[in-house]
C-alpha cells in the first residue's frame, strides 16, 4: 500500500475526493444478490426464520457490547459473576497497573498514540451529538500531542469529531477510517512536502450512503427513540433511547431497507447498529496506513497503541497482534472477548493513563 496518490492540497482537502476508485475488490453483488432470490423462492419459511436468527444475533451483540448497568437496565446477562470479572482482569489487566511494563516494552522505540473517540475519550450518551467531552481529557489530549504523533480514529463523520476534539494538532480518521485527514503542518509528517493528506477509499458510495440514510430515516421514524446518524462513509441507527422491547422491530426496519443494498453490510456495536461499505478497509487499515503516513510503515522502532471501547476497534487490536508491535488496550467494565492486550475501565481511566504516559515521557526526557 503506498500513499503517494492521495497527497491533495489543503484547499482541494475539503471539496475534493482524493481518490475516486477503491482499490479493494468488492465482494459478487451479483453472487450476494442472486443467492438471495433463490432462496427466497424456494424456502420463505427458512429466510424468515434465518432472518429472526439474525436479528436476535445483532440485539444479543449490542446487548453484550453495551455497559447495561446504565439506566437501570434489567437485562441480568450485563453483570458478570466475581470469578469472570477477575478472570478476564488477569488475562487483559489494567494498563494502569501494568504501567511500568507497558513503558519498558516501548523504550528506545517512538510511541504512536491512536485513540477511538465514543465510549474511550467522552462517555457514551443518549443524545449522540451531546457526546462531549471533559476540558481536563482535551487537555490530556493536547499534552499527549506534544509528545507522541497523536491520532483520533472513530465511526463518526470526520468533521463532526473534530467538532467534539478541537485539536488541530491531531491526525483524524471518521467514517471507521474511511475518511483520514493527516494535518498539513503536522511536525512528525515525512511525507507529503507539507501538503494536506487526504484519503478516502469508500468515496463511490457516498451517493449510496446518502440514498440509505434517507431511506433508514423513514422506515425507522416511527420507532419512539430511534435515530439515524449520517457519518458520511457509513451510517449509525443509534438504540440508546430506544426501549429494549422495540430493539427487535428496529432491527427488522433496519435490515428490510439494506436488503436493498448488497453493497453495504450491517454490524452491531455499543447499542448501535452501523452500516458500511463492503470494501477491505477499517481501523486496523487506518492506523495502518497513519504510522505509513508518519514514516513508519516498515520499522521496528515503532510502538502504537490504540485505545478503544468497541467491536470495530478490534480490527486494529487484531493489526497490532499481527505485527508483534506495541499494544491494544479495550475500554470496558464489562468482560469482553477481546485481541487487546490490556484493559481500562472507563474514560476517566484513559485520561490517568495518558496523563501517565506524558508524565512518564517528561521524566525520561530529563534523565536522558
Ligand atoms: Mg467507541
Amino acid at each position: 500500500m503506498t500513499n503517494q496518490n492521495v497527497v491533495v492540497s489543503e484547499a482541494m482537502a475539503s471539496s475534493t475526493v482524493a481518490n475516486p476508485t477503491p482499490p479493494f475488490p468488492y465482494p459478487s453483488e451479483k453472487g450476494r444478490a442472486s443467492g438471495f432470490g433463490v432462496r427466497r423462492k424456494c424456502m420463505p419459511q427458512l429466510e424468515l426464520c434465518e432472518n429472526a436468527g439474525r436479528i436476535n444475533v445483532w440485539i444479543e451483540s449490542m446487548k453484550a457490547l453495551s455497559p447495561t448497568q446504565e439506566k437501570g437496565s434489567a437485562s441480568p446477562a450485563a453483570a458478570p459473576s466475581v470469578p469472570e470479572q477477575s478472570s478476564w482482569i488477569t488475562r487483559r489487566p489494567s494498563a494502569l497497573s501494568m504501567f511500568e511494563e507497558i513503558t519498558k516494552a516501548s523504550m528506545g522505540k517512538q510511541i504512536v498514540m491512536f485513540l477511538d473517540y465514543d465510549g474511550t475519550l467522552s462517555p457514551i450518551v443518549d443524545d449522540p451529538d451531546c457526546a462531549f467531552m471533559s476540558d481536563a481529557m482535551r487537555d490530556a489530549v493536547r499534552d499527549l500531542a506534544r509528545h507522541f504523533p497523536t491520532a483520533i480514529v472513530s465511526g463518526r463523520c470526520r468533521d463532526k469529531v473534530y467538532s467534539f476534539v478541537r485539536l488541530t494538532e491531531l491526525y483524524y480518521a471518521g467514517s471507521h477510517g474511511m475518511d483520514i485527514k493527516v494535518p498539513a503542518n503536522g511536525s512528525h509528517l515525512r511525507k507529503a512536502n507539507g501538503k494536506a493528506v487526504l484519503f478516502q477509499p469508500a468515496s463511490k458510495f457516498l451517493p449510496m450512503i446518502e440514498k440509505v440514510y434517507k431511506a433508514l430515516l423513514e422506515r425507522t421514524k416511527s420507532t419512539p427513540g430511534a435515530r439515524v446518524e449520517n457519518n458520511k462513509f457509513c451510517v449509525s441507527v443509534h438504540f440508546r433511547c430506544v426501549d429494549e422491547k422495540r430493539w427487535s422491530g428496529l432491527a427488522d426496519q433496519v435490515k428490510s431497507v439494506l436488503r436493498e443494498y448488497p453493497r453495504l453490510r450491517l454490524s452491531p456495536g455499543r447499542k448501535v447498529l452501523e452500516i458500511r461499505p463492503i470494501i477491505k478497509w477499517d481501523k486496523g487499515k487506518a492506523m495502518e496506513f497513519l504510522l505509513e503516513s508518519l514514516g513508519f510503515a516498515n520499522c521496528n522502532d515503532v510502538f502504537p497503541v490504540y485505545i478503544g471501547d468497541d467491536r470495530t476497534d478490534e480490527d486494529a487490536f487484531k493489526v497490532l497482534r499481527n505485527r508483534g508491535q506495541g499494544f491494544g488496550i479495550l475500554v470496558s467494565k464489562i468482560p469482553k472477548e477481546t485481541k487487546a492486550s490490556y484493559s481500562l475501565q472507563e474514560p476517566s481511566e484513559v485520561m490517568d493513563f495518558l496523563q501517565r504516559l506524558v508524565e512518564w515521557k517528561m521524566l525520561t526526557c530529563r534523565r536522558w
